[in-house]
């Protein structure tokens, strides 16, 4: 691997591909990069348990992975569809010597997510970090063919589900716990493409920060991640639209693509109890995207 940021990865154009939501990891070209190979771990979150929703690919499995080698066992949330992606995360997480609690499920209801709180509470006792990476993005060209179901699912998905899930988790969030959501640029730089997706990613910023006040005084600290763009099954599965794809990243100062392995070690930091006192903060990983 290069050095040079705009070398180290795959650079555009990317082969035109399409796949049905929610897309998996291993129907990709290329493959993304989660760290399978090349995450390395030094004892960050030892003995920790980590809660990770959109566990089985992309970002949130970049995440599983590097927690599990950072000493965390770790709860994989997932749709039911991707139990083939999820599956390769298990391996991963076990070949660390940490446990890996499965809990497939639909995020966009309440009951999903207390099930998901209820589950890792009952298997591991505990929750030391949550980690809220699922999301739903759909690009549409025209508001008059944006549907009521894709504008309320977005919602539900992204914002609800965050509401839903961080309340459930509250009663076991101990003094020391940590919070981690998932923004986007697009909060700050929305696509005329995405006008219900970029507006959770704006919702998930507030929440976080006014969230991040009110835990601070219990010890639990809330921090906000806003990637730029990432290959992922997102954006192959209806995040852009296909035609985009080739030149999807092209746009940044870098002029690439991220690859999720390089969020890793960021999802790592939040985690920590290194971040001791970084609280309400969203950490940009745009590539050079300029962001506030
Ligand atoms: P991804 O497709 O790998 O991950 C998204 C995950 O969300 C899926 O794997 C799925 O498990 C989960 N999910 C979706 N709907 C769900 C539901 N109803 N119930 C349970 N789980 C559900 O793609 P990704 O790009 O890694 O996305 C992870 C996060 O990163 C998302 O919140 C996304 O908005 C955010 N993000 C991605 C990019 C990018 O360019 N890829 C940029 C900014 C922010
Ligand atoms: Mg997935």
């Amino acid at each position: 691997m290069s050095d040079d940021p705009t070398t180290a990865y795959p650079t555009p154009p990317q082969p035109e591909q399409e796949q049905p939501v929610p897309g998996l990891a291993n129907q990709m070209d290329p493959k993304p990069d989660h760290g399978e190979d090349s995450y390395t771990g030094s004892g960050q979150l030892t003995g920790k348990v980590a809660v990770v929703t959109g566990a089985d690919s992309g970002i949130g499995r970049a995440a599983a992975i590097a927690f599990a080698r950072e000493g965390a066992d770790v709860v994989l949330s997932y749709l039911p569809a991707e139990q083939s992606d999820a599956d390769e995360v298990v391996a991963l997480v076990e070949a660390a010597g940490r446990r890996a609690v499965t809990v497939p499920g639909d995020l966009s209801t309440r009951e999903g997510n207390v099930e998901l709180v209820e589950r890792a509470v009952a298997e591991l006792g505990r929750i030391d970090v949550l980690t809220i990476v699922a999301g739903h993005q759909q690009a549409v060209e025209d508001l008059a063919d944006l549907s009521d179901e894709q504008f309320d699912e977005t919602y539900r998905t992204n914002v609800y589900g965050l509401f839903w899930l961080v309340k459930a988790a509250l009663p076991h969030l101990q003094p020391g716990a940590s919070v981690i959501t998932t923004s986007s640029v697009q909060a700050y730089q929305p696509s005329p493409t995405l006008v219900d997706y970029a507006g959770t990613k704006a919702a998930i910023n507030a929440i976080s920060k006014a969230l991040a006040q009110q835990l601070a005084p219990k010890g639990v600290r809330v921090n906000v991640v806003a990637p730029g763009p990432f290959w992922t099954p997102l954006q192959v599965s209806g995040g852009q639209p296909t035609e985009a794809l080739p030149d999807f990243g092209a746009e940044t100062p870098l002029g690439r693509a991220g690859q999720p392995a390089e969020l890793a070690s960021t999802y790592v930091y939040l985690a920590s109890d290194r971040s001791s006192y970084t609280t309400g903060a969203t950490v940009s990983v745009t590539g050079g995207m300029p962001t506030p």
